[in-house]
C-alpha cells in the first residue's frame, strides 16, 4: 500500500492549539479530567492536554473495535481507567470517529460511572461512515476526513504508522 499526506504535523500543530484554546474557555472553573483512548489516541492527547490551560487529571482507557484495516463490529475494552470517575468533568480523547460506535459505546460507560459531565475531543470525523449510522459528532472535532483509511500520529495499520508526525491516506 502506498501513502499520502493528509495533513502535516504543522496543519496538526495549528488545530490541536485552537481546539485546547476551545476547550480550555469551556471547561474554565470546572476541574477537568482527560481520558486518553489508547492506543490511537496517544499523539493526538499528548499534544492537546498541553494545550489546555486548566488544572487537569490524566487517565486512560484502552478500547478497540478495529482488527487490520477493519472494524470488528464491537468495542472491546482492554484496560479501565484508574481513577473513581464519580463526580468528575470528562473529556475523551480519541483520534477517529468512523462508525461512532466506539465513541458513543465510551461515552455511554462513562456516564454510567456517574461522571458530572463527559466531552469528547476528536482528532478526525469520518462523518459520511458516522452519519450512515445516525450517531452524533463529538463535541470538538479537528478535521473531517473521507471514508478511507487514515495512518500516523497515533494511529495504525497493525500497530505500525502510530510514529509518523503527519497523518496519511492509504492508497492501494
Ligand atoms: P468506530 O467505532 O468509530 O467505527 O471506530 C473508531 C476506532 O477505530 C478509532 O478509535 C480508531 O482506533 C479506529 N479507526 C477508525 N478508522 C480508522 C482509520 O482510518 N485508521 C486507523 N488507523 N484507525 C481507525
Ligand atoms: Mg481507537
Amino acid at each position: 500500500m502506498a501513502e499520502k499526506t493528509l495533513f502535516s504535523s504543522d496543519e496538526i500543530a495549528g488545530r490541536v492549539a485552537e481546539l485546547g484554546a476551545e476547550i480550555s474557555s469551556y471547561f474554565r472553573n470546572r476541574p477537568l479530567t482527560a481520558v486518553t483512548v489508547m492506543t490511537g489516541g496517544i499523539c493526538f492527547a499528548a499534544d492537546l492536554i498541553r494545550q489546555i490551560n486548566l488544572p487537569l487529571w490524566v487517565d486512560y482507557i484502552s478500547a478497540s473495535s478495529y482488527r487490520g484495516t477493519q472494524s470488528c463490529g464491537e468495542v472491546c475494552i482492554k484496560a479501565k481507567p484508574e481513577l473513581d470517575c464519580t463526580g468528575r468533568h470528562i473529556l475523551l480523547i480519541d483520534d477517529i470517529i468512523d462508525s461512532g460506535f466506539t465513541l458513543n459505546c465510551l461515552v455511554e460507560y462513562f456516564k454510567k460511572l456517574d461522571a458530572a459531565e463527559v466531552k469528547s475531543c476528536v482528532l478526525l470525523d469520518k462523518a459520511s461512515a458516522r452519519q450512515k449510522n445516525g450517531l452524533c459528532a463529538a463535541d470538538w472535532t479537528g478535521f473531517k476526513v473521507p471514508d478511507a483509511f487514515v495512518v500516523g500520529y497515533g494511529l495504525d495499520c497493525d500497530e505500525e504508522f502510530r510514529n509518523s508526525a503527519d497523518i496519511r491516506l492509504m492508497t492501494d
